[in-house]
């Protein structure tokens, strides 16, 4: 039989099938948490501090005190994926308010609880990032920032997963949210980028998108390639008369879109500037000095 992967909770680590909580979790019963997804690549974890930084400015918001320090937090990342013998891993960091009663009150709840998964995942098939894949509107919009924000990279997902259920039925890779005002926002578990007449746009901070990581890389990346990269508000209008539109995430890493609503993006296939970036992207996350080392 194969070894079960380990998974940490609290301080123990349980074999996957026996990694449980507490159904008091307020985590489970209220969305009352925040969490992670982080990659490893050939050994090195990606932009690990950049990930734990934003794990705690997520916390601070919610005022949900995380009961270890950021360098321990690292640490236990790392002996998980060592305690898995893993080299490539699609990580998994959740923090959760912690059992409490029936109540939402979280000061019933007396203690987080701590969870690091280090599995794999497969958001997108290798076939649709060759080919780009095909996206639409979502009726849903992206909570404002006056709201639960998706800065927050809270356990609330509801307003991602409506997104995503329209997709499914629509028999569409994935759902595009726009914010409170129209325009567009992000995917579901990514950012948007569009690129016009050769210059690369996304949508501003206050839009209320995930302050994404990977799309920060992107866009350090995009200016050393010597493009140019603005942030500005983007109509649904400009999406599709763009030349070309790609999402970027940590799960989804790149990924190129060739139809919104139908409406075929630029030729239909991945585009020039897109291609380059994925060619490039790819070569950084194997680099060493991106990321901490799982072994030493
Ligand atoms: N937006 C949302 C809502 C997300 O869940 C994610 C995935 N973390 C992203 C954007 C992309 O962020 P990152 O590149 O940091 O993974």
């Amino acid at each position: 039989m194969e070894k079960e992967l380990l998974v940490y909770i609290d301080g123990n680590y349980y074999p996957k099938s026996q990694a449980k909580i507490s159904v008091y979790d307020h985590g489970l019963l209220y969305g009352d948490g925040v969490f992670e997804g982080i990659r490893a690549y050939n050994g090195i974890v990606f932009k690990l501090k950049e990930h734990i930084d934003r794990l705690y400015r997520s916390a601070h918001t919610i005022m949900l005190q995380i009961p270890v320090q950021k360098e321990e937090m690292i640490n236990i990342v790392l002996e998980t994926l060592r305690r898995n013998s893993l080299k490539d891993s699609y990580i998994r960091l959740v923090i959760t308010r912690g059992v409490g009663d029936l109540g939402l009150n979280p000061k019933k709840c007396l203690k987080p609880t701590v969870i690091v998964i280090t599995d794999t995942i497969a958001l997108h098939k290798s076939e649709t990032k060759e080919k780009g894949a095909t996206a639409m509107l979502s009726w849903v919009k992206r909570d404002p920032v006056d709201a639960t924000t998706h800065e927050i990279k809270s356990l609330n997902y509801l307003n991602s997963i409506l997104a995503k259920i329209e997709a499914n039925i629509n028999d569409v890779d994935e759902a595009i949210c726009l914010d409170k005002n129209g325009c567009v926002c992000e995917g579901v578990a990514e950012n948007i980028f569009i690129v016009t007449d050769g210059s690369i746009f996304t949508p501003p901070s206050y839009a209320g998108a995930l302050p994404g990581i990977t799309a920060e890389v992107v866009i350090k990346l995009a200016r050393k390639l010597g493009y140019e990269v603005a942030e500005k508000n983007i109509t649904p209008y400009e999406l599709f008369n763009a030349d070309e539109v790609f999402f970027t995430g940590t799960a989804a890493e790149i990924v190129p879109v060739r139809e919104i609503n139908k409406r075929q993006i630029g030729k239909g296939k991945p585009g020039p500037v897109t291609k380059k970036l994925m060619e490039e992207f790819s070569k950084l996350v194997q680099s060493p000095s991106e990321g901490i080392p799982i072994y030493k």
